[in-house]
């Protein structure tokens, strides 16, 4: 195979199989940029991410549940870049003697009563660990759990030819009856480029009216054709990332 082979490979080249786990990473990756956490079930059970986050009871902002690092005196926090710039320091209980560094005995009286103090390398006051507060003043917050079936669809050809659409197969064993399953369309463009309609369960029998009792769905052999230019009724779902909230 000679390199020229290899160039401008698109995602049309990807099996069906392939494509559809490409469609499951691309959707987890548009989830991270929304703070969701993303997990993937052991088996497939109609569910193909478990999504979870932690947000302010509150204000509903991202939620960080690990402890800062910050100076009780002048309120700097190391957590984040500036661990390094801790300063390990000793104070002797005996003599109130205070030392940097790995000491064992105090250096004054000889004792080797010691206990440690993190220090803050503004004002030397004393760094201690405090649990996540909310820029907003909350002390709360909550967690969220959603289920996400993921679709995914490359534009339709016939022939070699571009429908200009998408297809994608929905069927009853989708309609998980739980307000916190969703679907996500992963919908691919002739450049490559990502789409994603978000819609909860009841959205699809919404937008679905009577065609959701049509024998072929009913039988498994339902697809919906929609224009890849405005995505036609479904346009409504489009990147609509708040309704997992
Ligand atoms: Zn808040
Ligand atoms: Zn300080
Ligand atoms: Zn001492």
């Amino acid at each position: 195979m000679t390199m020229k082979n290899n160039k401008n490979k698109k995602t049309a080249d990807l099996s069906a199989k392939h494509f559809s786990r490409y469609g499951e990473f691309l959707v987890s990756f548009e989830l991270s940029k929304y703070g969701w956490n993303v997990y993937d079930p052991v088996y497939d059970e109609y569910i193909d991410l478990i999504i979870h986050k932690h947000v302010c009871k509150k204000c509903g902002k991202n939620w960080n549940l690990t402890p800062a690092l910050v100076c009780k005196k002048c309120g700097k926090d190391f957590s984040k870049t500036q661990k390094n710039k801790i300063i390990a320091k000793k104070v002797c209980l005996t003599c109130k003697n205070e030392m940097v560094g790995n000491k064992t005995k105090c250096t004054k009286c000889q004792s080797e009563n010691l206990i440690n103090r993190p220090s803050c390398d503004v004002c030397g006051g004393e760094i201690e660990m405090i649990e996540h507060s909310c820029s907003c003043g909350s002390k709360e917050y909550i967690t969220k759990f959603r289920t996400i079936q993921v679709k995914s669809s490359r534009i339709e050809k016939e022939g070699g030819k571009s429908k200009n659409t998408y297809a994608v197969d929905m069927k009853p064993r989708d309609l998980i009856k739980d307000k916190h399953h969703f679907y996500i369309w992963c919908l691919i463009d002739d450049d490559d480029k990502p789409h994603f309609l978000v819609l909860s369960v009841m959205d699809f029998r919404k937008t679905m009216g009577d065609s959701l009792k049509g024998i072929s769905f009913f039988k498994d052999q339902d697809r919906q054709h929609f224009s890849s230019k405005d995505f036609g009724k479904w346009k409504i779902y489009l990147n609509l990332f708040d309704k997992l909230e």
